[in-house]
């Protein structure tokens, strides 16, 4: 059998089956006899003490590796054995005959309730870790084993309906061989973290989860974006050269890592590192572009057991300042909502997350978690070559409201005799068509734009960018995203405003003479593009691919320009 999707992060390797199904707990409200009301308290105990088996064994395992994760798991277990909640549990079963499952969704989720709207962020905190063990007790309940992607036990094939940040943050790097999701395409946040991490990964294969079953051995061709199943030695054999040559192919690429990115005619186009998780390996790319031009800060907030404070978040920013040493680093503020979904922020549930609160509007409405980046942000400031620059912008008011926010920080620092540097440019994502059409009205509000193309393509064609099934409709080289591409370099170039591409475009090598035709000279990307970038710009010539932009905002379907465009690289 053969499942067809989208080849996101490139490889082949042959492995087996892990068919990731978190647990999901739903709300439950069922009653037992009167009769049974010991009968349902011996189980009580009997899941809570599985709980508590579970807690120490993963505490156990993670004080070898990960200490400040055996720590969580302490406190996890401290919550599970607390009294008054197991009292209330106790009583709910005893006196209201609750079933014990219900007794502890009540009981948790009441706890839940009151610590998620406390204004104290401790407090708020303490609300996730008891998510955390309700969820652990409720999949006790119902006999599920645990399923994470932390700490594996051997080396698998990831196969999930999706991955959440929180999945991809702590992934088993070395166990986790190749990734397969049902949902989600090139611009997704698993697609980004699978290329980071250099994890072979096919996305967008409706029913994979049905389709393909748990410790079954399968190919994962994530260059033509197959998931093949049942083949005999030869094909196995076949595949396994395959998987040679591709990984050839990606060290010969890699060669071109420490070259300058200049066109035949001498003109140096400016590549920058997209920075998603700020590990080693991602940071040892700072030595070979010329900055960071996408500093995605999500992470921070979606790692962990906490947000992060103010200080946590300055030492990870002035770790990244450094890395880059005096070349620019521009921080995009948090971007949660849309498909970074953030539980612990208890936000109300959203029919279109990626019309709602999102990037800086959630920014604008949680000034207390907007506070701590800023005033870290500005802190680090001191340390590097800071930019910052706000996602999902979508009117000026926005962009006068932030940058009003942002000097009052810089002023209480001020007060406060903290140091900050006080020229840092302050700039905005292009990822919303609005904004990208008052663009010469915006060009005197703001340093400097990057083009998020991944969100304004999917606001462009109205095709949500996490969803196979109108993949048809997300079309990266619609030919109006190549015009809106236009009409955003010329206008803010004409203002002298700098312009770059940080969207998976920057780093597409079918795309990129176009961007560089259109008069975009910044491309951020991630590093693993960044060498067939590099290798692609240095075979172009500035008026040829000023000649190709031309045609291709002229081309009338993304068939057309694809078709094009390939002609183009294959010159
Ligand atoms: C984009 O939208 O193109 C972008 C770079 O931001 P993200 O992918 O993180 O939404
Ligand atoms: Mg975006």
């Amino acid at each position: 059998m053969r499942l067809v999707g989208k080849p996101v992060s490139k490889g082949v390797v042959i492995g087996e089956v892990l068919l990731y199904e978190p647990f999901k707990a739903t709300p439950v409200v069922t009653y037992i006899e009167k009769s049974n009301v010991e009968q349902a308290v011996r189980a009580y105990e009997e899941t809570r003490a599985r709980a508590k088996a579970e807690l120490d064994e993963l505490e156990a395992r993670m004080l070898e590796r990960d200490p400040d994760k055996a720590a969580i798991i302490y406190a996890h277990r401290e919550i599970l054995l607390d009294p008054a909640m197991d009292e209330e549990i106790r009583n709910l079963i005893q006196n209201d005959l609750m079933s014990p499952d219900a007794a502890i969704d009540q009981t948790y989720s009441t706890y839940i309730m009151v610590l998620g709207k406390s204004k104290n962020e401790m407090m708020r905190e303490r609300a996730s870790d008891l998510r955390d063990v309700k969820t652990r007790l409720l999949r006790c309940w119902a006999g599920e084993k645990e399923q994470n992607l932390s700490s594996l036990e051997k080396p698998v094939i990831v196969v999930a309906d999706d991955l959440y940040p929180s999945d991809t943050v702590s992934l088993d790097r070395e166990n986790v061989l190749g990734i397969v999701t049902q949902v989600g395409g090139a611009t997704s946040h698993t697609a980004i973290i699978a290329r980071s991490y250099e994890i072979p990964a096919v996305l967008g294969i409706p029913n994979a989860m049905t389709k393909l079953t748990a410790g079954e051995q399968v190919v994962l061709d994530a260059v033509t974006g197959e998931v093949i199943t049942g083949s005999g030695e030869e094909e196995l054999a076949a595949y396994r050269a395959k998987a040679e040559k591709v990984k050839a192919e990606l060290l010969e690429t890699k060669t071109y890592l420490a070259t300058e990115p200049v066109t035949t005619d001498g003109r140096h186009i400016s590549v920058r590192l997209n920075v998603a998780a700020a590990n080693d390996h991602e940071l040892s790319g700072a030595e070979y572009a010329d900055g960071c031009g996408l500093f995605r800060t999500e992470f921070l907030y979606l790692n962990g057991d906490h947000l992060p404070t103010e200080d946590e978040q300055y030492e990870t920013y002035k770790k990244v300042l450094e890395a880059f040493g005096d070349k620019p680093v521009i921080l995009r503020t948090m971007d949660i909502g849309g498909d970074k979904q953030l539980d612990r922020l208890e936000l109300p549930k959203e029919d279109n997350p990626f019309l709602g609160i999102r990037g800086l509007r959630l920014s604008l409405v949680r000034p207390e978690l907007f506070r701590a980046q800023i005033r870290a942000a500005l802190r680090a400031s001191v340390h590097g070559n800071l930019r910052i620059m706000m996602p999902m912008v979508g009117a000026l008011d926005e962009i006068r409201k932030a940058k009003a926010f942002i000097a009052e920080q810089g002023a209480a620092l001020d007060a406060e005799g903290i140091p900050w540097n006080h020229e840092v440019p302050v700039g905005i994502m292009i990822e919303v068509p609005s904004v990208a059409l008052i663009a010469d009205l915006v060009a005197d509000e703001v340093d400097f734009v990057s083009v998020g193309t991944n969100d304004l393509t999917q606001y462009l064609c109205a095709a949500d960018r996490m969803n196979p099934a109108v993949k048809p409709y997300y079309q990266d080289y619609h030919p109006g995203v190549f015009r809106m591409l236009g009409h955003i370099a010329k206008t803010f170039g004409a203002a002298g405003k700098p312009v770059s591409v940080c969207g998976e475009l920057g780093g597409d090598t079918l795309a990129i003479p176009v961007l560089v035709g259109l008069g975009i000279d910044k491309l951020s990307m991630g590093l693993a593009s960044m060498a067939a970038a590099k290798r692609v710009i240095r075979g172009l010539n500035m008026d040829e691919a000023r000649a190709l932009a031309e045609e291709v905002k002229n081309m009338k379907t993304e068939t057309e320009i694809r078709a094009r465009l390939e002609a183009f690289a294959a010159r």
